[in-house]
């Protein structure tokens, strides 16, 4: 995600009270074959999910994460912090939920729950047990009423959100399930990279981008029936508008679509969707699908990274715009394809997609930002960050390897998480120099591709290059180095 901080002091000082708290390589994946039928504010899907077991434990249950849940009115967790909550619910109070209401194999119903700590995972018990290197067909059927609110999923004034739109496979941590509670702030993703078929039926009157290729679409009495595929991929989001425009370019094989109802400068939003697709791919290695879609939707924070697609505020000052085009578009090589659990160290991917956006303008002068210019200004909001927390609290915390509901705001997430990463790669950049440095991210690219990595795993990457670095990134890590 791209955070955009208007700082101002009520706004620091009101943000004091707000709290917010791996894909493994293998042969075999997961698999999903989702379909949905969307009638006004209501989806009623069916998945086929196969789950392939990577793992060397044994599975009794599978756990999903039901992050549509987070919607519903009475959820402990809000969706949307504070701060956002009137502009995110432009129509008043609304909310929204998904219903679990079957689960079978090829034989039987099943029995499952929905457990966790906030009503946001199933667990389906599966009769039998799956073994390492086993797989399981099973299949759910649901429906997700969607809130009005200009979140991942929801409905806007002008589009549809549909992320989160299906009950997705809990991540694999340490051989077991790890269950995300949906979290206002940061991004509450962990997952593993899995193959998606997926079937969306709809009016025809919406156009809609998605994670996937076009596999097949028909209209029949006014309803369109479009599947659309995309493999190896950690999610599979959807963005649906009655007014969307399309530009199209292409870089190598990859087809970029930028998808856009209000945007006078369009055509500059596509470049720059091609400069740093090129860019990033001739920095840190080959752009893993096939096709990329940049979409402008209504979204209450700068924009959010899925596989193969983005969302783009349009409620973003022009200046911004292209800013958060390129950090998306870093995404895709640091969360969609490298991913990490976003909510133990969400550092990880928001760091060095935040450091990939100041290479991509120092390499870019037509953009008017150097990178002596770019790192004096994280280095002076950072210090502004300790001070005030310093004076607010008389003390600051800095460390990195954090849990998100450890962040006591999102300011103090923003500062940790993304700017002072910057810091911390920019100064090893000078100190290891830029030869060791880049092969260094590109090996860690072609290393973690798909799977998910930790900061030891990025630390690791380094040090097979240059040496001993950890006790650097330590100190950063937990919050010792001195800026
Ligand atoms: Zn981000």
């Amino acid at each position: 995600m791209k955070k955009i901080l208007a700082l101002s002091l009520t706004f620091l000082l009101a943000i004091c009270s707000i709290t917010f708290i791996s894909c493994g390589q293998k042969t075999a994946r997961s698999s999903y074959e989702i379909e949905c039928k969307l009638v006004d504010n209501l989806i009623e899907g069916k998945e086929k999910v196969t789950f392939y077991n990577n793992t060397e434990n044994s599975f009794t249950s599978l756990k999903f994460n039901l992050f549509a849940n987070a919607f519903r009115e009475e959820a402990k967790y809000k969706p949307i912090a504070d701060q956002y909550y009137n502009r995110a619910y432009y129509s008043g109070e609304s909310y929204g939920d998904m219903q679990i209401l079957k689960a079978y194999d090829q034989k039987e119903e099943l029995e499952f729950n929905v457990v966790g700590e906030d009503q946001n995972v199933l667990e389906v018990n599966l009769n039998k047990e799956i073994f390492p290197e086993e797989s399981v067909t099973i299949f759910i059927e649901y429906t997700i009423t969607l809130a009005n609110v200009i979140a991942r999923t929801g409905i806007g004034e002008n589009t549809i959100n549909l992320a989160n739109f299906y009950p997705i496979l809990c991540g694999i941590n340490d051989g077991a399930f790890y269950e995300c509670v949906y979290y206002a702030s940061g991004d509450p993703y962990f997952s593993d990279c899995a193959d998606y078929l997926v079937t969306l039926s709809c009016s025809e009157e919406y156009i809609v981008a998605s994670s996937g290729e076009i596999k097949s679409s028909k209209v029949e009495d006014s309803i369109q029936v479009s599947t659309y595929k995309i493999d190896n991929a950690r999610s599979f989001c959807m963005v649906l508008s009655k007014d969307f425009e399309i530009l199209s370019d292409k870089v190598g094989d990859v087809e970029i679509n930028y998808y856009f109802y209000n945007d006078s400068l369009a055509t500059r939003s596509l470049q720059t969707a091609k400069k740093s697709m090129e860019y990033f791919q001739n920095t840190f290695g080959e752009y893993p699908y096939k096709k990329y879609s940049v979409v402008q939707t209504d979204f209450i924070q700068g924009g959010m990274e899925f596989p193969a697609l983005v969302m783009i505020s349009d409620d973003l000052e022009e200046s911004a715009y292209n800013e958060v085009i390129v950090h998306e578009t870093a995404h895709q090589w640091w969360q969609t394809a490298v991913g990490n659990n976003e909510i133990e160290y969400g550092f990880l991917d928001e760091g060095l997609t935040e450091y990939s956006v100041i290479l991509f303008y120092e390499n870019h002068p037509e953009y008017s930002l150097s990178r002596e210019m770019l790192i004096n200004q994280s280095e002076k909001t950072y210090k502004l960050f300790c001070s005030v927390y310093d004076k607010l609290f008389l003390k600051v915390d800095t460390s990195m390897l954090r849990s998100l509901k450890d962040f006591t705001s999102e300011y103090e997430y923003v500062n940790v998480a993304y700017i002072k990463p910057c810091i911390m790669f920019d100064n090893l950049r000078i100190t290891i120099g830029e030869e060791k440095f880049f092969a260094s991210l590109k090996d860690y690219y072609e290393e973690y591709k798909f799977k998910n990595a930790t900061p030891d795993d990025l630390v690791s990457r380094f040090e097979n290059r240059v040496g001993e670095v950890h006790k650097y990134f330590n100190s950063f890590f937990e919050g010792k180095e001195v800026i």
